[in-house]
C-alpha cells in the first residue's frame, strides 16, 4: 500500500511519506478520489464518532478540487443490522463476535437509513462528485469496504463502475482509516486497481483505544479487552 500526504495549500499536490518526497500528478482520465463515509455518524456527536473526524471534511473538500473524478461512499444500514451490538442480546459495542462470514466487531447503532446520522456531513462540498455509493444495506452482512462486503464475495458494484469508466488509480480519504478506508484500499489493490491512501485526509476509530478508555472509566473494573481478539 502506498501512503501519501498532502502538500501545498490547494491539496493538488500529494507527496509520498517516504523520502525523497515524491510529487504525484493527478490524471483526469484514469484517477479517481474515493471519499469514504464522511457522514454525521463518524464525526464528534455522531453515533459512532471518530475522534477529530470532522477535520477531514474541509480537507476532503480541498483535495477533491484537484480531481475530475470523485466517488463518495455512504455507510447505509437498515435498522436492526447485524453489525449493531443492539441486535445481539447481552453484547456491547466494540465486542467481537463470530458470524457465518467471519469475525464481526459490534458497533453502536449507526448510519441507519434515512436518519440524520446517516447523512453525508453538511460541510462536505464536492458538487462535482459523480457517484454516491451506498454500502452495508444487506441486513445480515457488514461492508467496511467500498468494493466487497464482509462476506468477501458480494460486490458493491464499484469495481465494475470504475473499470467501465477507465478509472484505474484510486486515491482514498475519509473515515475511518483503520476500517472503511483501509479495507477499501486493500480491496482496490486486490481487484487490480492502484490504491493510494492520503494519510492526513483520514482519521481512525482505534477500537482498542475505545475499549481501554472504557476500562479506565470503570476504574479498572470490568472485563479487560483481550489483546488476542
Ligand atoms: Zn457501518
Amino acid at each position: 500500500m502506498q501512503y501519501f500526504r498532502l502538500a501545498g495549500a490547494r491539496g493538488a499536490h500529494l507527496i509520498a511519506g517516504s523520502r525523497p518526497a515524491m510529487p504525484v500528478r493527478i490524471d483526469d482520465t484514469s484517477d479517481v478520489l474515493l471519499v469514504v463515509d464522511v457522514q454525521n455518524a463518524f464525526v464528534p456527536r455522531g453515533n459512532l464518532a471518530v475522534a477529530r473526524g470532522d477535520e477531514v471534511v474541509a480537507i476532503a473538500n480541498r483535495v477533491a478540487r484537484a480531481f475530475a473524478n470523485v466517488v463518495l461512499t455512504q455507510d447505509w444500514h437498515p435498522a436492526g443490522h447485524v453489525s449493531f451490538a443492539s441486535s445481539h442480546p447481552g453484547r456491547r459495542p466494540f465486542e467481537k463476535i463470530r458470524l457465518a462470514y467471519g469475525d464481526q466487531i459490534l458497533w453502536p447503532d449507526h448510519c441507519v437509513q434515512g436518519t440524520p446520522d446517516a447523512e453525508l456531513h453538511a460541510g462536505l462540498s464536492i458538487p462535482h462528485a459523480q457517484l454516491i455509493l451506498r454500502k452495508g444495506y444487506h441486513p445480515g452482512v457488514d461492508s467496511y469496504s467500498a468494493f466487497l462486503e464482509a462476506d468477501r464475495t458480494t460486490s458493491t458494484g464499484l469495481a465494475g463502475y470504475l473499470a467501465a469508466r477507465g478509472l484505474r488509480r484510486a486515491f482514498l480519504c475519509g473515515l475511518a482509516t483503520d476500517f472503511c478506508v483501509a479495507w477499501s484500499a486493500t480491496d482496490a489493490r486486490r481487484l487490480g486497481f492502484e490504491a493510494l491512501v492520503i494519510e492526513d485526509a483520514c482519521r481512525a476509530i482505534d477500537t482498542e483505544g475505545v475499549a481501554r478508555r472504557r476500562v479506565a472509566r470503570n476504574g479498572g473494573h470490568g472485563r479487560r479487552p483481550d489483546p488476542r481478539r
